[in-house]
């Protein structure tokens, strides 16, 4: 992967609707940030809010979701979002939410990417640092998930694999593998949806979840396939998945270059990966590895009222 400076959005972009787990109505403003400032959130609904910089630091552990906290002030189901931002290599931008997580729209990256997009991206002139996989590594979950990274020759870039199983089920076994590119970010990933069991509905709602969501805003699979709803292509929940991953791995706060293969996991392996190689990147002094953990640290000051 050739190096590159840092990007921003030329203007500012909004995107409108409801949350999936909460059913909030809420509007998200992508804003332009200067240099070095990295992704941050800010709720916009709360008088004493803080900002909350989009690292792993500061990742909390909920089910089925990417949650951020800093000193009391939340933000969920942020994964949609960071993967548009990686996707589409924007590492500075403000996000302004005025409810506690981002609209959940059709399930995918699709809504964010094409409001970034019109947005448009500008470069910066500090460079963007590089975190090359050191050495490999690997975290193992629940039954049998385990999530690994391996190093690659810098120009094979940074890929990432993912392999789902859910058995005899409609869902089944898929594949979904990717050099991570902004093209193949628009083209073969960002539209693929969140996809959920029938079977699991009735717990999620008894937890209070997905009350507003129904079977044409995302993928619902029943015992003969998914519901009132037509896939976007064969293998659009390893696709998911893998766009979950982006999103989940963007927290570290740089770019990745290395080899990156996920087999059944969620987001609790995905943050534990990235924590490790921060770690492991860390002691082994790798280029790249120093500005990872200082240049993204961002205005986390309490905003006032
Ligand atoms: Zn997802």
């Amino acid at each position: 992967m050739p190096d590159r400076t840092q990007t921003t959005i030329e203007r500012a972009a909004e995107v409108r609707g409801y949350g999936l787990f909460r059913g909030l109505d809420v509007t998200l403003r992508f804003l332009p940030a200067d240099e070095n400032h990295g992704i941050v959130f800010q709720r916009t609904d709360l008088t004493d809010a803080v900002d909350i910089p989009a690292r792993v630091e500061h990742v909390v552990p909920e089910p089925r979701r990417t949650v951020l906290s800093r000193l009391g002030t939340r933000v969920e189901v942020v994964e949609h979002v960071m993967a548009a931002l990686a996707g589409l290599q924007i590492d500075n931008c403000l996000v302004q939410l005025d409810a506690p997580e981002p609209p959940g729209c059709d399930g995918s990256a699709q809504a964010f990417t094409e409001a970034l997009l019109d947005a448009g991206i500008v470069s910066q002139s500090a460079m963007r640092p590089t975190l090359h996989v050191p050495n490999a590594i690997e975290v193992t979950g629940s039954a049998g998930a385990r999530v690994a990274a391996a190093p690659l020759p810098p120009e094979a870039g940074y890929t990432i694999r993912y392999d789902l199983d859910y058995g005899n089920s409609p869902v089944g076994r898929q594949t979904a593998t990717y050099t991570i590119t902004r093209e193949a970010f628009i083209n073969e990933i960002a539209f693929a949806r969140t996809f959920v069991l029938e079977l699991e509905v009735a717990a999620l709602r008894a937890m209070g979840f997905g009350q507003r969501t129904t079977t044409s805003d995302l993928l619902v699979f029943g015992t003969e396939g998914v519901i009132d709803n037509a896939l976007r292509c064969p293998n659009e929940c390893a696709r998911h998945k893998l766009l979950d991953c982006i999103g989940d791995f963007a927290l570290i706060g740089c770019d990745l270059a290395g080899a990156f293969h996920a087999n059944r996991t969620g987001h609790r392996a995905n943050h534990d990966l990235i924590r490790r190689l921060k770690v492991q990147a860390s002691m082994s002094k790798t280029p790249g590895a120093g500005p990872t953990a200082d240049s993204a640290t961002g205005p986390a000051h309490r905003r006032s009222a």
